[in-house]
C-alpha cells in the first residue's frame, strides 16, 4: 500500500500538491499540520496537510515530503473551509490565503531571509556545530536566505535547525528589523531639593499669595506625594485643575523639576481606564435592539453619531460573550488600533485582550496565534483585517468597528478580500453574531438595512447629550477676493484658533495631503519634476529638503533651477500638511504644533507618541491627513479646521462623494467630545456643494438617498457587482494589447454583463510598470459564480500565451 498527502503550498497554484509519505507518517499526520516539502528544482516550502490518501493515480513525478514539522495541527477544524471560500470568492489560490493568514514565523521557506539577533550574546560553546557555522556566516554576511544556509551546511533540511535558533533568539527574520522598539516615556514632577523641608516649603507658599493657581499646584503636589516619590505630571495637572502654562511657569522658576521616565507599556496600558460603565438609556435601548437582532441571527448595523458611546456597548457585549466562555473578535482599521482603545479594553478584560496587527513583531503575532488556537480561555482579539484569519474555535461575536473604512479591503497582494464582508461569511460558518458599527456607514451596509438583510440600530445623540459640533462653512473664494487670507488660513479660522488657545483648548487642522506642496513647477517653461519610475509628479518635502514619489518612495534633492530650461523661477503649487505646519508657526510663533501623516508615523510607536503628546497637552494644535479621522478621543479639542474641503470632491471615483462625507463627518467628530460644544470650520471654494451642505447639517439620510440614486443610474454597487482585472508590464504596447486580448476573450460572457476597457488609470505607470484596467460589471440577476468561473477560465488561457507570459494579471473582486 502506498500513501499520499495533499498539501497547500503558499503559492498561486490552482490545486493542492500531492507528495508521497510512509505508512508511519500517514498514521501520525493530522490535517492542519505543517510539513516541509520540496518544490520545483531546489526549493523547500512549508505546506499544510489537507488530506491523506491511499493508492492514488498521479500523472507527475511525485516527490517525498521532507519531514513533518508539527506534532499537532496549527489550524482549527474547518478553518480551511473558510480559506477555500475566500479563494473561490476572490479568485485566488488557497495557498495565497494561507500565506496571508500564517504569521511569517510559521512559514519558513527557502526565500526567507535570516539575520543574527544582535540583542542576544552567546558563547561559542553553547552552540551546536551547525549553529556555530550559521552564526559565523551571519557575522560576515549580515543576512542569508534559508536556501543559502542549506548550501552552507550542505544539507536539505535546515528548517528544524533554524526554528530552534529562532526560539533561542539567536537569529531573527529580516522583516522584524523594521520594528524598532521605542520605549514609552512619561513625565514626572518632583519638588526642587531646596524646598523639600517643611519650613522652606511653607515660606515658599506664603510668598505665593499673588499666584493662587501656582500655589494650588504645590498644595496638591504636597498632598499627592507619598514620601519623596515623583508624581506623574499628568496626574498633578488634572488633580490640581491647573493648566499646562501654570505648571510650566513653576518648572521655569525651578520650583518644580520635571523628568522623563520610561514606563512599561503593558503596565501603563492596564492602569488607565475606569470600571465598566452603566449604559445610559439610549445605549440600553440600542443594546437591547442589538440583542434582539442577534436572536434572529441577523447581522446588525449600529449607526451611532461620533462619541455616542458605541465602544461602551461593544464592551458590554464582549463581556457577556467572554463570560459564556466564547471568543470575540473586534476588527478595526489598522490605524485606529490606538493605545487609547487597547488600554481601555485591557483595563476591563486584563490578559484576556489579545492584540493582532502588523506593527506587532512576528513573535508577538505567533504568540497570539497559539493562544487563540489553544483557547484555554475566552479571549477578545482586537486586530486589523488579518485577525479574521486567526484559528478561532468557539467564536461568539465579531465586531467590525468603523465598518465604512475602505482599508478593510486588501488591495495587494492576493487575497484581495474585504474583511467586513468576509467576517459575515465566517460568522455564518461559526454561528457567531455580527455587529457592524460606524458613525458614517458605508452605502452598501446601510442599503442592506433598507432591504431587510441587516438590522439597523441607531444612536442619534452624543453621550451625555453633548451637542454635535457646530459646522460652519467658509467661502475662501470670497476671502481671497477680500484679501482676508493669510497663506491658507482665513481670518475667521485664525480668530477661532486664537480664541481656542486663549481658553486653553486645542485645535485640530485637517489637510488631506502630506508633504510641503504636492509639486514644484517652473514658471518659465511649466516643467514639473517627475518620478522616473511612475507617472506622477514628485512631492516637495521641505523639512527633509527632498522631493519624493508617494507611489514608489523614490526621492531626490530639491533643485535650485529647472532641469528643463535652467530658469530659477520655480514655484510650488498646492499645499500639504507640512506647509500648513510652517504657516501655522508663522501665525502663532508661540504655539506648538504636531503633525500626523504617513511621514511622521512610520515607527512602531510614533503614532502613539503623537497621541500622547496631544493628550498630555504638550502641543496646542495637531495638523494631519485622514489619519486624524480614525476614532481619536481627545478631551480638550474644541475646534477643528478643514483647510480645503474641495480636494476630496474632485476624485474621478464613484465613491468620492460618499468618502468625502464620511471623512469630513469623522474629522468634525473630533471636536468637543466632552461637555462644551465644539466648532468646525470648513474652508471651501464651493461652500454650496451638496455634499458639504449635507456634512454641515449631519444629514446622512439625504446623502444616502442621493448617492444611492447615482449608483442606480450609473450601475454601481450596491446594485451591481464590480470585478477589476489589472494588467502590468514594462512595455506600454504589450500592456495595452494584453488588455485588448482579454476584453476580446470576455466577449463570450453572459448577455447583459458589461465589459469596460482596456483603459489606463489616472496614474498609469507605477514602479516602472504600466497599468491597464478592465472592468466587469454585472447586475444582481447574474450568477457571480458563473461569471467568475468564466473570467478564471479566460485568465488561464491568457497565461498560456507566450507573448504575454511576463504580463502580470490581477483580479480584484468587489474592487474599490
Ligand atoms: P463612540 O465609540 O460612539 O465614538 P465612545 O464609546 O468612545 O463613543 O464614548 C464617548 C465618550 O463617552 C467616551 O469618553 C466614553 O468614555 C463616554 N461614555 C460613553 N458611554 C458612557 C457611559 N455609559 N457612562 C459613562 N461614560 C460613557
Ligand atoms: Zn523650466
Ligand atoms: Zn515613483
Amino acid at each position: 500500500m502506498s500513501y499520499f498527502l495533499d498539501v497547500i503550498l503558499p503559492l498561486p497554484l490552482e490545486r493542492y500538491f500531492s507528495y508521497r509519505i510512509t505508512a508511519a507518517e500517514a498514521g501520525m499526520i493530522q490535517l492542519g499540520m505543517r510539513v516541509a516539502v520540496p518544490f520545483g528544482k531546489s526549493k523547500i516550502y512549508t505546506g499544510i496537510a489537507v488530506a491523506v490518501r491511499e493508492n492514488i493515480e498521479v500523472a507527475y513525478d511525485i516527490k517525498d515530503i521532507e519531514f513533518v514539522i508539527d506534532e499537532a495541527p496549527i489550524l482549527q477544524k474547518g478553518q480551511i473551509k473558510f480559506w477555500e471560500w475566500i479563494a473561490s470568492y476572490y479568485l485566488c489560490s488557497v495557498g495565497q490565503v494561507m500565506k496571508a493568514a500564517l504569521p511569517k514565523s510559521l512559514l519558513l521557506e527557502s526565500e526567507t531571509i535570516i539575520q543574527r539577533n544582535e540583542e542576544t550574546t552567546v558563547e561559542d560553546d553553547e552552540l551546536t556545530d551547525q549553529e556555530f557555522l550559521i552564526m559565523e556566516a551571519l557575522e560576515n554576511r549580515k543576512a542569508m536566505k534559508v536556501d543559502e544556509v542549506a548550501s552552507l551546511l550542505d544539507r536539505k533540511t535546515v528548517l528544524p535547525i533554524l526554528r530552534n535558533m529562532l526560539s533561542k533568539h539567536l537569529i531573527i527574520l529580516q522583516e522584524e528589523l523594521y520594528n524598532t522598539y521605542r520605549a514609552k516615556t512619561e513625565k514626572y514632577i518632583s519638588l526642587a531639593p531646596e524646598f523639600q523641608d517643611e519650613d522652606a516649603l511653607r515660606e515658599l507658599l506664603d510668598s505665593m499669595t499673588r499666584a493662587p493657581k501656582q500655589r494650588e499646584v504645590l498644595m496638591t503636589l504636597f498632598m499627592m506625594r507619598a514620601g519623596d516619590k515623583p508624581v506623574k505630571s499628568k496626574d498633578l495637572e488634572t488633580r490640581s485643575k491647573a493648566t499646562r502654562a501654570v505648571m510650566k511657569s513653576l518648572i521655569d522658576k525651578k520650583i518644580l523639576l520635571e523628568t522623563e521616565q520610561e514606563v512599561s507599556r503593558m503596565l501603563m496600558d492596564r492602569q488607565t481606564g475606569h470600571e465598566l460603565y452603566e449604559l445610559n438609556d439610549a445605549q440600553e435601548v440600542a443594546y437591547n435592539e442589538i440583542k434582539t437582532a442577534f436572536e434572529d441571527d441577523k447581522v446588525c448595523l449600529l449607526h451611532g453619531v461620533t462619541s455616542s458611546g458605541k465602544t461602551e456597548i461593544y464592551v458590554k457585549l464582549i463581556e457577556e460573550y467572554l463570560v459564556l466562555g466564547k471568543q470575540c473578535l473586534y476588527l478595526l482599521p489598522e490605524i485606529a488600533l490606538t493605545t487609547q482603545l487597547i488600554g481601555r479594553l485591557q483595563h476591563y478584560f486584563k490578559h484576556q485582550v489579545l492584540v493582532y496587527h502588523s506593527k506587532y513583531n512576528l513573535n508577538e503575532r505567533q504568540e497570539v496565534w497559539n493562544l487563540v488556537l489553544d483557547a484555554h480561555e475566552p479571549y477578545v482579539v482586537i486586530g486589523a483585517r488579518s485577525a479574521l484569519l486567526l484559528p478561532f474555535a468557539d467564536l461568539g461575536l465579531i465586531i467590525v468597528d468603523e465598518e465604512h473604512e475602505t482599508s478593510f479591503k486588501q488591495f495587494d497582494p492576493a487575497p484581495r478580500y474585504h474583511a467586513r464582508d468576509s467576517s459575515i461569511v465566517l460568522g455564518k460558518m461559526k454561528s457567531s453574531q455580527i455587529l457592524l458599527g460606524s458613525a458614517t456607514p458605508s452605502l452598501e451596509s446601510y442599503y442592506n438595512t433598507t432591504i431587510g438583510k441587516f438590522e439597523l440600530v441607531e444612536l442619534k445623540k452624543r453621550y451625555n447629550n453633548v451637542l454635535m459640533p457646530e459646522i460652519n462653512m467658509i467661502d475662501i473664494k470670497e476671502k481671497h477676493r477680500k484679501k482676508r487670507m493669510t497663506g491658507h488660513f482665513s481670518d475667521t479660522l485664525i480668530e477661532a484658533m486664537t480664541q481656542a488657545f486663549k481658553n486653553d483648548e486645542q485645535v485640530i487642522l485637517f489637510q488631506n495631503r502630506r508633504g510641503f506642496a504636492p509639486i514644484m513647477e517652473c514658471n518659465t517653461c511649466g516643467h514639473a519634476p517627475q518620478c522616473p519610475n511612475c507617472d506622477v509628479s514628485l512631492t516637495v518635502h521641505q523639512h527633509r529638503g527632498q522631493m519624493r514619489c508617494h507611489y514608489c518612495g523614490y526621492h531626490t534633492f530639491i533643485p535650485k533651477e529647472c532641469i528643463a530650461c535652467s530658469s530659477t523661477d520655480l514655484d510650488t503649487k498646492g499645499f500639504g500638511t507640512e506647509q500648513i505646519e510652517a504657516e501655522f508657526l508663522e501665525i502663532f510663533p508661540q504655539r506648538k504644533i504636531a503633525r500626523m501623516d504617513l511621514d511622521t508615523t512610520r515607527g512602531k510607536y510614533s503614532y502613539e507618541k503623537l497621541i500622547d503628546q496631544v493628550e498630555n497637552r504638550e502641543v496646542d494644535a495637531l495638523v494631519g491627513t485622514q489619519m486624524l479621522t480614525k476614532g481619536l478621543d481627545f478631551r480638550h479639542v474644541s475646534l477643528v479646521g478643514v483647510l480645503n474641503a474641495d480636494a476630496m470632491l474632485n476624485f474621478p471615483d464613484f465613491r468620492s462623494h460618499e468618502r468625502c462625507f464620511q471623512l469630513l463627518t469623522q474629522v468634525a467628530g473630533r471636536a468637543g467630545r466632552t461637555e462644551k460644544r465644539g466648532t468646525v470650520l470648513l474652508q471651501s471654494y464651493n461652500p454650496y456643494h451638496m455634499i458639504l451642505q449635507q456634512v454641515s447639517t449631519y444629514d446622512y439620510k439625504t446623502m444616502f438617498k442621493e448617492q444611492l440614486q447615482d449608483r442606480y443610474q450609473f450601475k454601481y454597487p450596491p446594485y451591481q457587482r464590480l470585478i477589476r482585472i489589472t494588467f502590468k508590464h514594462r512595455d506600454y504596447n504589450t500592456t495595452l494589447q494584453a488588455g485588448e486580448w482579454f476584453v476580446g476573450a470576455l466577449n463570450q460572457i453572459e448577455h447583459g454583463v458589461e465589459v469596460l476597457g482596456p483603459e489606463f488609470p489616472p496614474v498609469s505607470r507605477v514602479r516602472n510598470l504600466f497599468n491597464v484596467h478592465v472592468l466587469v460589471k454585472m447586475g444582481k440577476t447574474h450568477s457571480p459564480e458563473t461569471i467568475k468561473g468564466f473570467i478564471a477560465k479566460v485568465k488561464r488561457s491568457f497565461e498560456s500565451i507566450k507573448q504575454y507570459r511576463a504580463v502580470r494579471c490581477n483580479i480584484d473582486v468587489d474592487c474599490y
